[in-house]
Parts: structure tokens; sequence; C-alpha cells
């Protein structure tokens, strides 16, 4: 696994899933809630920050995050729903930024707001008093983020208001066994990367690979191996592995699908369970899932591992009522 994922504050807390990819000093965000509990030096390293929707318990920590920020190198991208644009910009506007021309360092937003199928981003730069520059228009399709070492997808759900839920998901890794080349006499080189690409794109095993090497003067020597036993013997495939963030829906059968759909497979599922199922009325009201529901959710995801989240300040000092709802749905056999 290259990351770790927790929640930021109790379940009772702000909403807000914090993944730290391991080896890149890098992290994402998924939600803006109350960030106090994480110290600064977490939050210098956050990169992509996926917002929901902008109720305030998944908002208010913008500004927290723009304090500590301000006055350092870095850019932060920020990914959320209809109207995420204005939303920011009039956080933006709310404060004075006459003197920030003289900062040195290079401080920069990057907003996309997404709709069911475009999106539109816009740059702010703390020198230029965090104007907006730069409109770009894209497709959505479903995709956020396409990374080196993972990607992020989204899907819209109704909350009253357009809500979105995510998932991040690593890509698959192919890494080398260099000691079994050697035992069978073959040299490292470029032809690897041809190898990792034969792979990736699931060749047949009768592909014959090109092994070649330089052999001085110009010279280069070459050995045609089929590319099964290349993949039998010389590389670890390690899938990659699915964390999945779905807060304030409403039970729908139009949810459920989007929420099962995007959150297939995962290794982890952060999901709300608001209410216990005898609140089912007031969950409804509000467009929020009860415990049961969420259970059923992640079971119908097939999810091996579910953490849930966000309950109702109605059951404090009885948070037990609802992850053991939500766990007893989740473990049941149908
Ligand atoms: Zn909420």
């Amino acid at each position: 696994m290259i990351h770790s994922a927790f929640l930021i504050n109790d379940p009772f807390g702000d909403p807000g899933v914090y993944v730290s990819i391991k080896y890149r000093r890098a992290a994402l965000l998924f939600d803006l809630g109350d960030l106090h509990r994480l110290p600064p030096r977490q939050l210098l390293k956050i990169d992509y920050i996926f917002v929901s929707h902008t109720h305030m318990d998944h908002f208010i920590g913008f500004d927290h995050l723009l304090r500590v920020s301000l006055g350092r190198d870095r850019r932060i991208c920020l990914y959320g729903p209809p109207n995420f644009l204005q939303n920011v910009e009039d956080k933006l506007r709310s404060y004075t930024w006459n003197l920030v021309g003289n900062y040195t360092n290079d401080f920069e937003i990057q907003v996309t707001e997404v709709h069911p199928t475009y999106s539109i981003c816009r740059r702010y730069r703390c020198r230029n008093a965090f104007k907006p520059e730069d409109e770009e228009r894209g497709d959505f399709d479903g995709t956020l983020v396409r990374g080196e070492s993972f990607s992020v997808r989204a899907a819209f759900l109704d909350h009253g208001t357009p809500c979105l839920a995510f998932s991040f998901e690593e890509n698959t890794r192919i890494n080398i066994k260099k000691n079994v080349l050697q035992e069978m006499g073959l040299p490292t080189g470029p032809w690897l990367l041809d190898l990792k690409a034969h792979i990736m794109r699931g060749e047949p095993d009768d592909l014959p690979v090109r092994v070649w090497w330089r052999q001085g003067e110009g010279r280069t020597d070459e050995k045609m191996i089929p590319l099964g036993i290349l993949r039998d013997k010389v590389v670890k495939i390690t899938p990659g592995q699915k964390i999945s963030y779905i807060t304030d829906v409403l039970y729908s059968e139009e949810n459920a699908r989007r929420i099962i759909e995007l959150a297939r497979g995962s290794e982890l599922i952060f999901i709300e369970a608001s209410f216990i199922e005898e609140d089912a009325d007031t969950a409804a009201r509000k467009c929020h899932l009860t415990a049961r529901q969420a259970g059923v959710l992640a079971k119908s995801a097939e999810a091996k591992r579910m953490v849930p989240f966000h309950y109702s300040p109605k059951y404090k000092g009885e948070g037990d009522i609802l992850s053991d709802e939500a766990m007893e749905t989740f473990r049941e056999n149908v």
C-alpha cells in the first residue's frame, strides 16, 4: 500500500478524510471542514482537496488552510460541485490583500468546479491578490485527477443540493525483480519500459518482447522472449487499492446505484451513518443516510472495510449504536 487514510475528526465532528501518499511527501483531503486537529506539517503536504459540497461543516476549513499556506511556495488544487468557484471567490474576497504584491513566494490555488458533463477551472495567485485568472473549460467524464501514481474519480449525488462522492485509486504498480533478471542472464535497460507498457496493455502471452542491450561501439545485441515468460518470472504486479468517501446523501435508488458503481471493490470505504434506522424519516427529510443504509451500500459495493462517520449530534454519547448498526449490516450474510 502506498497510502494511509484516516478521519480527521471524531465521527461527531466535521467530516473529512486525510489520505497521505507515502514516499512522496504528498497528501490529499476529502472535505474541508474543521482542520484544527491536523498539525501544519500535515496541512502543508496537501496538494489536492476534494469538497463534496459547501455546507459549512464541509467547507469552513478553507480559511484555516489559507492562513497556514500564506507566505509559502505551494500550489493547492481544489475540486467541488456547481457554484464552487463562486463560493471560493466569495471567501477570498472577504479579506484585504493590498500588501501581498510584495511577497516573494508563489502561493497559488487552482479551483475546478465540476458539472455532470463539464468542468470549469480558474487560478488564483496570492501575488495577484487572488483575482480569478486563466479560466479553462474541459469535459468531465468521471475522472478528476489522473496522476502518476493514483487517480481520483467523482460521482454526482443528491443531497437536496448536488453533492460529490469520491474514490481515490492507486495505479497498478509493476516492479522488476532484478535478481531474477540477473539469474536469467538478462540486462536491465530501456527495454523494461516497453515490457511494462505491454503488461499494462494486457497483451497476449505469445507476444515476442525484444530484449536488447548495447555491446559497445554503437552495436546492440538482442533476443526475443515471449511476454508470458517475462510476466511470470521477472515482474511483480501489485494492483492498486481504492478508498472511497461517501457523505451527505439521500437514500434513493439512483444515489445507491451511483455510490455502488463508484465505490465497487474499495479496500476502504468512509461512509456517513448520520441516523439510526428507527429515525429513517428524519434521515430522509435531511437528505442523509441511516447507519443501516450505509452498511447496505458498503456491502453492496463489496468494500473490504468500512468506516462510518458524520454522526448526528442527537446521538452524542451513544455513537456505538450508530457504528454497531452500520457494522452489523455490513457483516450480515445475505
Ligand atoms: Zn454534512
